[in-house]
Parts: C-alpha cells; sequence; structure tokens
C-alpha cells in the first residue's frame, strides 16, 4: 500500500514502542487506531510484568525529543553519572560512565513514562486508544483481526507493538514463514522497593546506579525523583553445584532473610518490606528473541520487544524499541513510496543492529555479576578512560558508544572488538595502568581505529 494513501494505521500494543509510534506517526498526519489489552494505566494502577524503573540513554532521550516530550520527561528523571559498586562489607565504589557531562543515563518510572507517552498520543487528535482490548489472531490474508471484545476489523496496515509474548508475532508464523529463535535466561529477577527517609533523604546516592556484585548473582537499584530506589535481584531460577542459591532454594523467609543478611547486608536494610516483597513480587523471566524477519510485506511490521527482546542488562529494551520507530520515520521522512519497501528497508537497517545489542546485551549480564569488582575490571576501565583522553572522538569505550551516542549498534559492537583487542594487547601482564605503554597505544589507536572510524 503506498504510504500517503494510507487512512488508518492500526498498532497492536499501547506500551512503550506502540505509544511512541503513534505520536511520530501523528506528527506526520496519520489518523492511527491504538488497541492495549489492559485497561487505561492512568485509571488503573497496573502490575505490569517488567521493571518499575528504566534507565534511558542517549538514543530512547533522542526519540522523546523528536516526539516533543524532552520537557515533560525531563521533569520525571534522574540523571545518574556512574555505576556504585557495593562490596559484602558495604564499601562502595563509585565507577564514573564516562569523561564527558553527557555521559550520564536517566532513570524514570515506568509508568510515568507511559502516562506522558499516552498523554501525548491523545493530544495530537489523531490517535484513538481502545483499552482493554486484547489481540487475539490476525487474518493477514483478509486483512482482519480478531480482538476480544470488539470482535472483527479490517485494518490498512498494522504494526506489532505488543511486546515480548508478541501475538502479532505468532500470526506471521505461516504467514510470513517466521522462524523464532528464543533463549530464556536461566536467571530470573525479583524486584523490591527502597523508600526514602520520612525527610525525603534517600537511602544512597541518587546519581547513581547501585550495583552489587557478587559472582553468579547480583543486586541493581535505581533511583526515583522522590528519593526512593527500585533494586531488582537477579539470581539462577534454580541452584546448581557452582552457585547453590536460586530462587527456588529461597523458598522460607528464613532462607531469604538469611540469605540477604549474609550477602546484601546494606541493601536488605533499606528494604522494610522485604519479607513481604519475597513473598508477593514474582520471578520476572528473561531471555533472548530472534526473529528471521520482522515483516509481511507491505501489511504488517513487527517493532520493538515483538521483533527483538534482549536480556536487560545494557538497559537498552526501551531504548532500542525508540529507535526502531525513529528509524522507520527517516525512512518515511525520506520518500519511501510504499509500505512493503519503508519495511523492507528497516529490517535491512536494524536487524543487525539488534542482532548486535543482543550479544552485548548477554555480555553485559556476565560483566555485571561478576566482573566489576575485579582489579583487571577496573584496570581496563583506567586504560579506557586514559585512551579516551588521549583519543578523542576516536577510541571512545563501547559502553559509551551504546549508551551515550546514537551510532548503529552495530558499529558500536565492530568498534568495541577492536578496541577490545587493543586493550588485551597493552594490558598483557600488566597490573597496573604506570605500566602501559601509551606510546605503543597511541600507535596501535592509530592503525587499528582511526581509519575505520
Ligand atoms: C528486568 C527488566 C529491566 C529492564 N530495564 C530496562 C532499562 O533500564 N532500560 C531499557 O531501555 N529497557 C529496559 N528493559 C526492557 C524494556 O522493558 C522493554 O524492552 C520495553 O518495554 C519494550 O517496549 P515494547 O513497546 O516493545 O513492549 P512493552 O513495553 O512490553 O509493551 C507491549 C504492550 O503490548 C500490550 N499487549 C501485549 N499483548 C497484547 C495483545 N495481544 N493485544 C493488545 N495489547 C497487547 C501489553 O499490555 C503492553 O502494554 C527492562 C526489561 C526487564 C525485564
Amino acid at each position: 500500500m503506498r504510504i500517503h494513501d494510507t487512512r488508518r494505521i492500526t498498532i497492536i500494543g499501547g506500551g512503550m514502542s506502540g505509544a511512541l509510534l503513534s505520536i511520530l506517526l501523528a506528527q506526520r498526519g496519520f489518523e492511527a487506531e491504538l488497541f492495549e489489552r489492559a485497561p487505561d494505566p492512568r485509571l488503573v494502577p497496573a502490575r505490569t510484568s517488567g521493571p518499575d524503573i528504566l534507565s534511558l540513554g542517549e538514543r530512547g532521550r533522542y526519540a522523546l525529543r523528536l516526539a516533543g516530550l524532552e520537557d515533560a520527561v525531563g521533569k520525571l528523571v534522574t540523571a545518574m553519572r556512574g555505576r556504585m559498586i557495593h562490596d559484602r562489607r558495604g564499601a562502595r565504589t563509585l565507577q564514573p560512565y564516562g569523561v564527558h557531562d553527557y555521559e550520564a543515563l536517566y532513570s524514570i518510572r515506568r509508568e510515568r513514562l507511559i502516562h506522558c507517552l499516552l498523554d501525548a498520543a491523545e493530544a495530537s487528535g489523531k490517535v484513538r486508544i481502545h483499552f482493554g482490548q486484547q489481540l487475539q489472531a490476525i487474518d493477514w490474508d483478509s486483512n482482519t483481526l480478531s480482538l476480544d471484545d470488539a470482535g472483527d476489523q479490517r485494518f490498512e496496515v498494522l504494526f506489532g507493538t505488543d511486546g515480548a509474548g508478541s501475538r502479532v508475532r505468532r500470526s506471521m508464523l505461516q504467514a510470513a514463514r517466521l522462524q523464532i529463535d528464543q533463549d530464556l535466561l536461566d536467571a530470573g529477577y525479583k524486584q523490591f522497593t527502597m523508600p526514602a527517609a520520612a525527610d525525603g533523604t534517600p537511602p544512597f546516592d541518587p546519581h547513581a546506579l547501585h550495583v552489587w556484585p557478587r559472582g553468579g548473582y547480583m543486586m541493581v537499584a535505581m533511583p526515583d525523583t522522590d528519593g526512593s530506589f527500585s533494586a531488582m535481584l537477579f539470581l539462577p531460577r534454580r541452584g546448581d553445584h557452582r552457585m547453590p542459591w536460586g530462587f527456588a532454594e529461597l523458598d522460607s523467609w528464613t532462607r531469604q532473610q538469611a540469605f540477604m543478611a549474609f550477602n546484601l547486608p546494606d541493601a536488605a536494610a533499606r528494604i522494610p518490606d522485604l519479607e513481604a516483597e519475597f513473598r508477593d513480587n514474582p520471578v520476572g523471566q528473561m531471555g533472548t528473541i530472534r526473529c528471521s524477519h520482522w515483516h509481511v510485506g507491505g501489511l504488517g511490521l513487527l517493532i520493538g520487544d515483538a521483533a527483538h527482546t534482549i536480556v536487560p542488562f545494557h538497559g537498552q529494551g526501551v531504548n532500542a524499541a525508540f529507535e526502531d520507530c525513529t528509524t522507520l520515520m527517516e525512512i518515511v521522512d525520506g520518500g519511501a513510496d510504499d509500505w512493503g519497501t519503508a519495511f523492507e528497508h528497516l529490517e535491512r537497517a536494524r536487524k543487525k543492529d539488534a542482532e548486535a545489542i543482543a550479544d552485548m546485551a548477554l555480555d553485559a549480564f556476565r560483566t555485571m555479576r561478576d566482573s566489576v569488582r575485579h582489579r583487571e575490571f577496573m584496570l581496563r576501565k583506567a586504560l579506557e578512560r586514559e585512551l579516551e583522553l588521549r583519543h578523542p572522538g576516536v577510541f571512545i569505550p563501547r559502553y559509551s558508544l551504546v549508551m551515550f551516542h546514537r551510532i548503529p549498534y552495530a558499529e558500536a559492537y565492530r568498534r568495541g572488538k577492536i578496541q577490545a583487542a587493543i586493550l588485551d594487547e597493552l594490558l598483557e601482564g600488566k597490573e597496573r595502568l604506570t605500566e602501559v605503554d601509551l606510546r605503543h597505544a597511541a600507535e596501535l589507536v592509530g592503525e587499528r581505529l582511526t581509519a575505520t572510524v
């Protein structure tokens, strides 16, 4: 179908990417019908799966700027300038994210971000949101979708922004001969609340992301603007010979209490409802989903988690989902004539990026869980900083390329591999930064990076 002949666009899933996409389409004059299975979260507090607090990097913030929401969202975020590592004795070490002021992450309560997006979508006057409408199935031959309550509806073009468990994706299995590769992580997560003191004092430094790496498992906590923190305990779902404690083994308050008091005492002391939260909060699942392709001709396209679910350890799921939307808009604005061509173009542009961020997110899991507390990791970080200062714009740590820049993920991955090889070579047998041959470092950067940046 020709893009400019489209009268009405259908979006399934009013989460992060569905809401943002509807705003960006409305800006371009399109009318959209958005179907969301849950009730309106602005009226009924939603107990959705997924994290209570999210971190946004530059990719997510850029999309919000394009949607005209920079100021509205700006009031809801807290800047985090580094990772605060907590050891078992309660000692803390701050690892700054970078050497520049812009290298900060922004934490935001998920429900506030979604309220803001839904308000803006409705305020456009072009988006009609239908809450409590769950997609059941799609017949791609007759362009018909079936909803729980509203029955069958015809559509012209449809976007599947219905998240990791996407039914739109399932409906494409036959119609688009879709192949899906799913890999569930053997760790799960449980959320806890660390409130601010009665006078509003936060339990920890609110301008950092707090991490308790323990080797095999970890806890992470992010600040909210009211001084509270939301924490997540990432633990194997079931223990084994290497790591005897998993969620399955923490099956009584006695065990939960002992586990927390021994391994995470300073975190446990800030969770007043620890027992109730252990009992009531579910263990969430995480995994990676890769699809052979993302569209059914020019009729339908998957976006965000529906197309590429990743593990959350790089904090990039929303960022990547938003970037799908902004890339699609660039393609539309660039004069694509029909949806089929635009979808093909998007898939070509983004699929290798989705593969790259999926792999980097798995790497980040291992790094955060295990290595951030090791001396070698600290030395590597120190050398990265030194090389970044000496070779600005040429040597940029991979973490920064992903979080604070918008270069394609695949390119960040590629450059990261070259940089990792340089660091390996320079650090071989070294214990201190002063032992590193910085003249040789300059030669390596010149030879291997300058030409490719
Ligand atoms: C523990 C954890 C921590 C995370 N932390 C971060 C982070 O710090 N930063 C970050 O960028 N990302 C993070 N993520 C990832 C992020 O939550 C997801 O990538 C993001 O929400 C994906 O957006 P989406 O629009 O694709 O899907 P979602 O936001 O999941 O939205 C999907 C929507 O579709 C609706 N829906 C589903 N099925 C149907 C149906 N059949 N009919 C109608 N509606 C339907 C759902 O109700 C939902 O509203 C984290 C994820 C986890 C699990």
